[in-house]
């Protein structure tokens, strides 16, 4: 089986490596670099970016991860994993860092307080039929994408929720939590793949 990383700071580590595991790859928690020296693929999973930004830096992973990112790691970022994916952030914390890769600016906490958590369904050309069931919860936007990005999904009026750029995927919403697999699986046959 593949073998891949759930980087494990802070935010919704196991319900990915539940679907994960589901899906058949051995799973890594990810806390250290020879952790990460291990695995083929990394998730980064929801939270909050800010956090897991200095932790990050903190345990010495900031550098690890830029280098794989540089290698050509496959990478799935939900949600603040989206966040620390990105090139740019719009209004992060101040010093807020992030590990980049997607040539895109997020807004963080871009719906509001009106509309904090909301779920739609979303349809996703990439992953074919049904639509995916979309569980937004303080959720970024991508509000920019470069020339090589591809959007894979949006809002009805047109606002960029997921995106991929080689083996980066990144979504805004969080399917780990509505039983949806396909994001883990594109990402894992990007891993089989690499
Ligand atoms: N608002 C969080 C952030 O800015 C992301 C929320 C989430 O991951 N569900 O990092």
């Amino acid at each position: 089986p593949v073998k891949v990383g759930v980087l494990a700071l802070q935010g919704d580590v196991r319900e990915h490596a539940r679907v994960l595991t589901a899906l058949g790859a051995e799973v890594v928690r990810v806390r250290r670099p020879d952790e990460l020296a291990e695995v083929q693929g990394l998730v980064l999973p929801g939270g909050e970016s800010s956090v897991v930004d200095k932790l990050s830096r903190a345990f010495g992973m900031q550098q690890p991860i830029r280098a794989a990112i540089a290698a050509g790691m496959p990478m799935y970022g939900t949600c603040a994993g989206l966040i620390l994916l990105a090139d740019r952030v719009a209004d992060g914390i101040v010093g807020q860092e992030t590990f980049g890769g997607l040539d895109i600016t997020v807004r963080r906490n871009a719906f509001g307080s009106q509309a904090d958590s909301f779920e739609t369904d979303l349809a996703v050309p990439v992953l074919g039929d049904p639509s995916v069931r979309a569980v937004f919860i303080r959720a970024p936007l991508v509000i920019e994408t470069g020339a090589d990005v591809e959007t894979l999904a949006a809002l009805d009026d047109g606002r960029i929720v997921a995106v991929r750029q080689g083996p980066l995927v990144g979504t805004a919403f969080h399917p780990e939590v509505s039983g949806e697999t396909r994001f883990h699986e594109l990402f894992l046959n990007a891993v089989r793949s690499a």
